[in-house]
């Protein structure tokens, strides 16, 4: 619709047009209930075949086992900071982070308050621009998990394999916050995956937790009931008022993402956008620059820097009055950065390529 913006921020961010409406027309009276979703109990049987429907179609999406249990928590991908470690450890257990990011570092951060975190690897003096090459990351025996952010919104690099924790009984923990549902994802490499939905799969409010059954159950004695996840998965995320409506937004995306063809195509579609911007930076000889290595470029958080920073804020605002909004980027960084998760649309891209190139040519 022409009162739409392209919406290029990192989260919440920009949802697909056809669920935006579809909920518009379902907002009212929902398929004949009478009630909108944000009226309904969550306990009766329209709420619950949302959830289950969500469920089941995003098990269907990322190929979940049966053994694994999938849950719909609150508190953002910040509480699992927390709950991860309270529900898969003890205080005195020994969890490895590798830190690509910020995002990681506060995990990290956080996890020293409820176990014993090393950070084996940090990105930190390369400025968050790299991953560390596997065969050569000194991971700490008797380590209880391994745990990665995926995809690092702020900084904008990707993990495009993933490492093999080498205790026997190690999992690997993901914060796939940012690039959730972008790609198909081998869920049996993990322990837990974990993502705030307000990037790639719904409204903030939503956290999804894809957890291996059998790590369930082990939470430590402190852990408010809240964040143990045996009291969520024994109630089917039913255990106190989920986020309803945040759920059934999730739910409408999940079964856009179902009709794409699932996560193989939603992939291709991102690789194209991915590589269209970068290649735009890449090709301006010097005048957009991405700090990032190149094999570990996200698709869904593209940050850029301009050769002359005080052309930054123009090319921001400028960008706005075209209707392409949300390109600051992080104020820890600086620059630019923009996020082009499932719901940019190629259109977005191109019209965002053709404004840079246009910019250059009036600027360099
Ligand atoms: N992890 C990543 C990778 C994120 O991008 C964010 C949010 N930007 C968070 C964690 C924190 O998420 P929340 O705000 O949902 O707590």
């Amino acid at each position: 619709a022409t009162d739409r913006v392209f919406n290029f921020a990192a989260g919440p961010a920009t949802l697909p047009e056809n669920v935006l409406l579809r909920a518009q027309s379902e907002l009212y009276n929902w398929r004949g209930s009478g009630m909108s979703v944000m009226e309904m109990s969550h306990r009766g049987k329209e709420f619950l075949s949302i959830i289950q429907k969500a469920e089941s179609d995003l098990r269907t999406l990322l190929n979940i086992p049966s053994e694994y249990t999938v849950l719909f928590l609150q508190g953002g991908a910040t509480t699992q900071f927390a709950a991860a470690p309270l529900n898969l450890c003890d205080p005195s257990d020994v969890v490895d982070y590798i830190v690509t990011g910020s995002w990681g570092d506060k995990a990290f951060k956080e996890a020293a308050k409820y176990c014993n975190p090393k950070s084996i690897w940090s990105g930190k003096s390369a400025k968050y621009t790299k991953i560390p090459n596997f065969d050569s990351l000194q991971q700490t025996p008797g380590a209880k998990f391994l745990h990665i952010c995926a995809n690092e919104t702020i900084h904008g690099v990707e993990f495009k394999t993933y490492p093999t924790p080498a205790g026997e009984n190690e999992v690997l923990v993901a914060d796939m916050s940012s690039n959730f549902c972008s790609k198909p994802v081998d869920v049996t490499k993990f322990g837990m995956i974990y993502a705030g939905a307000q990037k790639n799969v719904g409204p903030s409010g939503v956290t999804i937790a894809i957890v291996r059954s059998d790590l369930i159950g082990n939470a430590q004695p402190i852990t408010p009931v809240m964040l143990d996840y045996k009291i969520h998965a024994d109630n089917n995320s039913l255990y106190n008022t989920p986020p309803c409506y945040g759920i059934y937004m999730c739910g409408l995306v999940f079964e856009d993402l179902v009709e794409q063809g699932g996560l193989a195509e939603v992939e291709k579609k991102n690789v194209k956008k991915g590589s269209l911007l970068y290649d735009a930076i890449d090709g301006s000889k010097g005048f957009f620059r991405c700090p990032v290595e190149k094999g570990v470029r996200s698709l869904m958080n593209v940050p850029f820097t301009l050769a002359k920073p005080v052309l930054e804020a123009e090319f921001v605002k400028e960008a706005a009055k075209e209707k392409m909004v949300q390109l600051k980027g992080h104020r820890s960084v600086g620059g630019m950065r923009a996020s082009i998760y499932n719901a940019m649309p190629l259109a977005g891209v191109e019209k965002l390529v053709t404004f840079m190139k246009d910019f250059q040519a009036r600027h360099d």
